[in-house]
C-alpha cells in the first residue's frame, strides 16, 4: 500500500517508521529542508512517560488569577486576542475539573506507557544516540500544598502500576546535587524513577536515516496546499510542486494540521500554544541538572543534554506569530537560575528558541480514523509530543494497516469531539 505521510517533525516521522515496519511504500513530505525543524526541534527534551499530564487542571482557573496578581504568569495572552484563541480557552476552561483531569490523564499516561515500552523495544534492536539518560525526573513541591495537590496524580499513577518516589528537600538534593544551594526553599518533591530525557531533534534525525535504509522517500521543501475528495475519500494532496496522490493519507501537521483539514470539513480543535526554550553549556557538572526537573509553579522544565542545559517553557497564546519575546527569554533565565544558580556558563550563545505546541482542550492527541475512508490523522499531541511519539507512530500504523490496536482507542480519535466532523459523511 502506498502512503502519504504529511509532516516530518516526530510525530510524521515515527508514523513513516512504523508504517515501513509494516511493510507500506511511504513518503513523507514536509516544507522544510530536513525532519524536526519546527516543534520537534528545541523542545525541553523531557520523556516524561509517568509525568504526562493534562494543562487544564482543576487548579488552573485560581492559579491563573494568582499568576496575573503577581505579574509573573507563565501563560501570555496576545491583547489582539483572536477568535480561535477564546474558542481554545474556553474549550480547555470545561477541562479544568477533577472528572475531566482524571479522563484526559488517564488516556495519556495509556499512550505515554505504550510509547516507553516501544522506545524499549526499539533500542534492543539499534543503537540510538540521542543525548539520553535514564536517571528519572523530578517535580518540586514548595509547600505541603503542593504534595496534597498531586495526591489525585499519585492516585492515577497507583492505577497505572507507574513507580514514583515522595521525597524530602534533602532526598530532592540527593537526587538532583545542583538543588543544594535552594535546599532551604524546598518542600520536596516528587520523583518518577523510570522517566528519561533526551534530544526529540537528534531522535528524530537517527530515526529519519532508519527509515531511508528501510526505503522511506522524503520529499523536502514542498509546501502542502490542499487535499482533493471524491466521495468519501482523499484523491490527492496539492502542493507547491504539483499534486501527490497515494492509497491511503496521514496528517502530522502539528499545529498546522487544522488548516489543511478545514479545507474538506474537519474541525479539530487545535491551537498553536507557543512555547519558547533556551540551550546554554554546562559549567560544572554537579552544580548543573543531572536529568529533568519540572519546577510546575514557574511551569518551566529544566533538562541535561550532553553538556549543555534546556530549559523550556511559558505558554503563549499569540496564534501562529513566531516572534521572540525578550520577557520570555528573562523568565527562562531567572527559571535556571533560582534552581540551579551556578549550573550554566555565562554566554551570549544561548540558542533562544520557539515552538508552538499542537495544543487540544483535553490534551490528548487526536489519532486515527476521519470520515474519509483513507485519511487517518495523527496529531494534536500538544506539551508532551516526543513523549508520546513513539506509541503515537506504532499505534496509527496498526489502525492504518487494519491490524489490531495494541492498546484502547478508546477516547483518542476525533470522533470525541462532537463538533469536528463537518463533512456529512460517518465514521467507516
Ligand atoms: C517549549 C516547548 C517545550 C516542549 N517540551 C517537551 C518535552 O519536554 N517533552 C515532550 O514530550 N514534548 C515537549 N514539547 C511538545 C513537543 O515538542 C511537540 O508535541 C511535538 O514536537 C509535536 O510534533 P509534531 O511532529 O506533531 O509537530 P512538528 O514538529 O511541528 O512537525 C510538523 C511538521 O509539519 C510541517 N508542516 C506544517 N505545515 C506544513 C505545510 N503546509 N506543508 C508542508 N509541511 C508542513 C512542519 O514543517 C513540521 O516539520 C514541547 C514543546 C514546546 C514548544
Amino acid at each position: 500500500m502506498n502512503v502519504l505521510v504529511l509532516g516530518a517533525g516526530i510525530i510524521g516521522t515515527t508514523s513513516a517508521y512504523f508504517l515501513a515496519k509494516q511493510g507500506h511504500n511511504v513518503t513523507v513530505v514536509d516544507r522544510q529542508k530536513s525532519v524536526a525543524m519546527e516543534t520537534s526541534h528545541a523542545n525541553a527534551g523531557q520523556l516524561s512517560y509517568a509525568f504526562s499530564s493534562p494543562w487544564a487542571t482543576p487548579s488552573l482557573p485560581l492559579s491563573l488569577i494568582k499568576w496575573t496578581l503577581g505579574g509573573t504568569s507563565p501563560l501570555v495572552v496576545n491583547p489582539n486576542v483572536s477568535l480561535e484563541t477564546i474558542k481554545f480557552m474556553y474549550r480547555t476552561y470545561k477541562n479544568c475539573n477533577p472528572n475531566s483531569y482524571e479522563i484526559n490523564k488517564s488516556r495519556m499516561l495509556r499512550i505515554a506507557n505504550y510509547s516507553q515500552k516501544t522506545l524499549i523495544d526499539l533500542e534492543s534492536k539499534f543503537d540510538i544516540n540521542y543525548e539520553h539518560r535514564k536517571q528519572g525526573s523530578l517535580q518540586l513541591f514548595w509547600s505541603p500544598k503542593d504534595l496534597e495537590k498531586a495526591k489525585q496524580d499519585m492516585a492515577i499513577l497507583k492505577k497505572f502500576n507507574i513507580q514514583y518516589e515522595v521525597l524530602d528537600a534533602q532526598g530532592c538534593v540527593e537526587a538532583e546535587p545542583g538543588l543544594q544551594y535552594i535546599r532551604n526553599k524546598l518542600y520536596g518533591g516528587l520523583r518518577f524513577i523510570n522517566d528519561y530525557t533526551g534530544n526529540c531533534y537528534l531522535f528524530t534525525s537517527e530515526l529519519y536515516k532508519k527509515c531511508l535504509e528501510m526505503g522511506v522517500k522524503f520529499e523536502f521543501d514542498s509546501h502542502i496546499e490542499s487535499f482533493s475528495v471524491d466521495n468519501n475519500k482523499v484523491s490527492s494532496v496539492k502542493t507547491n510542486h504539483g499534486e501527490l496522490t497515494a492509497d491511503n493519507y496521514v496528517v502530522s501537521l502539528g499545529s498546522h494540521s487544522p488548516k489543511i483539514l478545514s479545507s474538506v470539513g474537519i474541525d479539530i480543535p487545535i491551537y498553536p500554544v507557543k512555547g519558547y526554550s533556551i540551550t546554554l553549556p554546562v559549567l560544572n557538572d554537579l552544580d548543573a541538572p543531572q536529568s529533568t526537573i519540572m519546577d510546575d509553579k514557574n511551569k518551566v522544565g529544566i533538562t541535561r543534554l550532553g553538556n549543555t542545559i534546556r530549559v523550556a517553557g511559558i505558554a503563549h497564546l499569540t496564534d501562529h506569530n513566531s516572534s521572540l519575546r525578550e520577557k520570555s527569554l528573562h523568565s527562562l533565565k531567572k527559571g535556571l537560575n533560582n534552581l540551579f544558580p551556578h549550573a550554566a556558563k555565562e554566554t551570549n550563545d544561548i540558542n533562544f528558541w520557539t515552538g508552538f505546541r499542537p495544543s487540544t482542550p483535553d490534551s490528548t492527541p487526536i489519532i486515527g480514523a476521519t470520515p474519509y475512508s483513507n485519511l487517518y490523522l495523527n496529531t494534536g499531541h500538544g506539551t508532551l509530543g516526543w513523549t508520546m511519539s513513539l506509541g503515537s507512530g506504532k499505534l496509527l500504523a496498526n489502525i492504518v494497516s487494519g491490524n489490531e490496536p495494541e492498546i484502547s482507542l478508546e477516547g483518542i480519535d476525533m470522533s470525541r469531539y462532537k463538533y469536528s466532523n463537518k463533512t456529512n459523511l460517518n465514521y467507516g
